[in-house]
Formats: C-alpha cells, structure tokens, sequence
C-alpha cells in the first residue's frame, strides 16, 4: 500500500501521523504554511497553538478533560508527551510553553524516518490515486479545500459559523418547574411529540430577562471573524436590543405549548431546550446562540424558570468554525460514507478544543494504521472519554435513548457525553451518605475511574504498537 496522507499540519494531524509513524507506516504530512497562512496562526511550525496555552485541567480524578489527557499518555500521544515536557504552573491546569512546545513536536514529527512533511496547501480534494488520507486541517481549512468537501458531502454548508447555544445538564434542570413537550405536540422525524424541555416566564419575569440580557457585556468578534451576522442565528442580545417583544415573537415564543403543572396559565414567554445527545443527558438552548461574557451567561440563564441551579456542559458562543455534520456524514471510524478513502481528524469532525482535536487526531491515526495491516480498527469502549468523544461526533456505536431529533453541535469532552453509571453512588468510602454536590463529584470520581480501567485493558489489546509492529 502507498502511504497514509495527512493534511493538516496542526494538532490532529500531527498525533495522527505520530501515531502511524510508531506503528511503521509511511506518512506524508502536508501543512499549508508558511506557503499559505491562516487569520489565527503566527508561525511555521506544526501543532501551533493560536490561542490559549492551556490544555485545561489535568485532574483525572475529577474531570472529563483530565480523562482524556490520562487516555491520551497511555495511548502514546506525542501530543501530551510534548506538553508534558513543556509544561509551566498553571495550578490545577497543564499550560505549556507555546513555543516549546510547537517545536518539539516540529521534531519529533522531523526525526521520524516514516514521515515526509511536505509544506503546501492541497487546495481541493486529494488525487484519486492517494488511497488512505486522513484530512485534520482544522476550524481554518482553507477556502479552496473547504469548498470542495462541501460539494463532495453534498450539504449545503459546512457551518462556517459556529452559532453555539449553551447546553445544559438533564439532571440540573428542575422538572417541577419545565415540562416536556414539544410546540402544538408535533411529533416529527423520530420525535415523540415531547421531544422538548419547557421553561416558563410570566410578564415580569420576561421583562426583567429581556433587561439584563440588553444590559449584558458581550465578547467583542475577533478581527478575522467580521463575518455578517446570518440571519437564521442572531446572536440573543441582538435580538432583545431590537425591541422588547422580539425575543417573545422568535426563540422566546409561548404558542403552541401549555404548562402542564399549571395549565390554566398561560405563560408569557418559553425557553425551549432541546435534546443534544444521543444518551438524553445534555440539552442545547434552542436559539440561545450568545456572545455575552461566560460569567454573565451563568448568571443570566438561572433567571429562568426552572434553570436556577442549571449546571452547563458548555456555554455559547458565536465565532468562526469549519466542522461536518459528522453523524451523517462519517462512519464510527472517522471516514467519508460517500468515500471511504477520505478519513478526518481533529475539530473539523465537531470537537471543539486542542485536547479533543489531538485526541481524534490520535483515534484515526490508529484507525488508519489498522487498515494498512488489513484490519478491521476496533473502537474504544464508549465509557472511555476517546469513545465517549468519537460517539458524539459520529453519532454512535453504542446504544441511545433517542428521543427526538437532533443537533449536532461541537463540543468539547464533559461527562454529559459519557453512558449514565449503572448505578449513582449514594455512600462514600466510609459508608456515609452523600449529599448535594457529593453526589455529583462521586459519580464524576467513578465515571472516570471506569474510563481508565476500561481504556487500560482496550489499550492492552488493540493499541499496542510493539505488538502490532510484529502482527
Ligand atoms: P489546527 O490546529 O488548526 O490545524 C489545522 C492545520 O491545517 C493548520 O496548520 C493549517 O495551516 C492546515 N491547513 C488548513 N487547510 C489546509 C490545506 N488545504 N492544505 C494543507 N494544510 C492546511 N481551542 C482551545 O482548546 N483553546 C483555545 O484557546 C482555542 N482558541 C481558538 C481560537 C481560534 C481563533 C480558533 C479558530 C480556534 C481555537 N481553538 C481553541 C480551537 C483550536 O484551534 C482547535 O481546537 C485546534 O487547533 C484544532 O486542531 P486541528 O488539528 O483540528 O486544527
């Protein structure tokens, strides 16, 4: 077989080559710059960081990303290897060293004898004749490369604005306030007729909302973003600033929907969430997309009925992005359904986040390398955070409780996406009873617990190189 192309020379794709090259598979990396820049990147060199230096916690304890960063280390990752030889005091947060840390693994990838970098943009899809590509070139593909996988997927965009509305933990949202239901009951492809959450709002509480979102601090765009708002997603704050009923007559609307713990009322105004993931645990703001500060968003959003002690999975934002509409798109390895050559890696599959991006780089660097041994790849468990993460994007391999339809937002890893425990713990080590948050940390403790046990003994079996070297 020809060699594996990888193009994108970013994060993803280059842990993907990495994990290839370890495996003795020949690699052609091709990265677009210096030949050609991005609006965010500064320098040459590959996995540029080209924003925040941090990685996010590194608490594998407690925290879904800190999961991913302890899979990664067990899987090899040169990405965190690089990180981790580069990394400055951030507290509880693996930061790097920007620089460093781009250069060593420009090295790495340079010192492997299976790798070519070749520095170019592929400015559509790739010749017919190079049979294994993986494509990772990120948020800022170019236009020519982007242009052409739309045409080729057929969709009619490939969200080149990321309208993100926050999304909500299902178990943080008070049911004896909201109700299911979805608008005049409509059932549609899939759906139930209950497919939403409700939350309602009398006049008073409408307008005081309606205020403080007008009064909010918003993210200023960045400079290369001076996109247009589209239409279809205007951002909440802009709506609200066009006049006091706007949000009432738009995503804010009541019609169609009766309160069923109190039906003879009629409520002013209903925010709306929709199921986001296949395992019922996360539900997205349906046209909550914002650019008001984080803070201000917590505090905003638990003004509103039945949100009060909402707990976020993520929270909105609008900014520039390239992704597919993964779930209908790719298959649970990563590849094109229309054309299995083509397999992506990193953000544009729908993570969002250079751990999440290098983590899917890693997952279809091994999935390709499988192939080259004439392989089926196998699939981490869906408990790991790699498999929690690869069921979100590709819209799974594991069982769903699918109510409704759904959307397909990126995302970075959080618990939301991992299955529910078999059973919560209600006791700590000493037989107490938990309580409250308790309860929330313990079942995080061994949600992840579970991960690394299950990601040790898939590891064991189907990501060991020196054994599969030999196979
Ligand atoms: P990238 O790291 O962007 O790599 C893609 C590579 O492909 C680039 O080197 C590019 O030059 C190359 N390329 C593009 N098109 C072609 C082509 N046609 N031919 C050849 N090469 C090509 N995440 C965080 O975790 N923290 C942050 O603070 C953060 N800030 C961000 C700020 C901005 C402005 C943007 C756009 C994203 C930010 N992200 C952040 C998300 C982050 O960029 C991505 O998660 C991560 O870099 C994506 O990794 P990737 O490998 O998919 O893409």
């Amino acid at each position: 077989r020809g060699p594996v192309h990888v193009i994108g020379g970013g994060l993803a794709g280059s842990e993907a080559a990495w994990q290839l090259a370890r495996r003795g598979v020949s690699v052609v990396l091709h990265e677009m710059r210096p030949e050609r820049g991005t609006d965010a990147h500064k320098t040459d060199d590959l996995a540029e960081l080209v924003c925040s230096n941090s990685f996010r916690s590194d608490d594998a304890q407690n925290n879904a990303v800190g999961v991913l960063h302890a899979e990664m280390r067990r899987l090899g990752s040169l990405i965190m290897a690089c990180a981790d030889r580069h990394q400055i005091p951030a507290g509880g947060a693996l930061a790097v060293d920007r620089d460093g840390f781009s250069a060593a693994v420009t090295e790495a990838i340079a010192s492997r004898p299976e790798i070519t970098v070749e520095r170019g943009e592929i400015a559509g899809l790739p010749p017919e004749d190079w049979d294994s590509v993986i494509v990772a070139t990120g948020p800022l593909t170019s236009p020519a490369l982007a242009e052409a996988i739309r045409a080729r997927t057929d969709e009619r965009a490939l969200a080149f604005f990321d309208a993100i509305a926050p999304i909500v933990h299902f178990d943080s949202i008070d049911m004896d306030v909201c109700w299911f239901q979805s608008r005049y009951d409509k059932a549609g492809p899939g759906g139930t007729g209950a497919d939403y959450i409700n939350c309602p709002m009398d006049k008073e509480q409408y307008e005081a909302f309606v205020a403080a979102l007008i009064a909010s601090d918003t993210v200023p765009f960045r400079e290369f973003e001076n996109t247009p708002y589209f239409d279809g997603c205007l951002p909440i704050e802009v709506m609200a600033a066009r006049g006091p009923e706007t949000l009432r007559h738009g995503p804010m609307k009541p019609m169609g929907l009766t309160n069923a713990h109190n039906p003879t009322v009629k409520p002013y105004a209903v925010v709306q969430l929709r199921q986001d993931n296949a395992l019922g645990t996360l539900f997205n703001m349906v046209g909550f997309q914002t650019k008001t500060r984080h803070g201000e968003q917590t505090r905003l959003f638990r003004m509103i009925p039945g949100l009060e002690k909402a707990e976020f999975a993520r929270l909105g934002g609008l900014h520039r992005n390239t992704y597919l509409n993964s779930p209908k798109l790719l298959d649970t390895t990563l590849r094109l359904r229309a054309e299995p050559r083509l397999r992506f890696a990193g953000q544009i599959t729908g993570c969002e986040g250079y751990v999440e991006s290098s983590a899917m780089g890693l997952m279809a660097g091994l999935f390709a390398a499988a192939e080259q041994r004439g392989e089926t790849p196998a699939l981490p468990p869906a408990t790991t955070a790699h498999g929690a993460l690869l069921n979100h994007i590709t819209g799974g391999h594991i069982e769903t409780v699918e109510a409704g339809p759904r959307s397909f937002q990126p995302m970075n890893i959080n618990f939301g996406l991992f299955p529910p425990l078999d059973a919560n713990p209600t006791r700590d080590a000493e037989g107490n009873r938990l309580r409250g948050t308790q309860k929330t940390v313990a079942k995080k403790q061994v949600m992840a617990a579970r991960a690394l046990k299950d990601m040790d003994d898939w590891a064991a079996r189907h990501a060991d190189p020196s054994r599969e070297a030999a196979a």
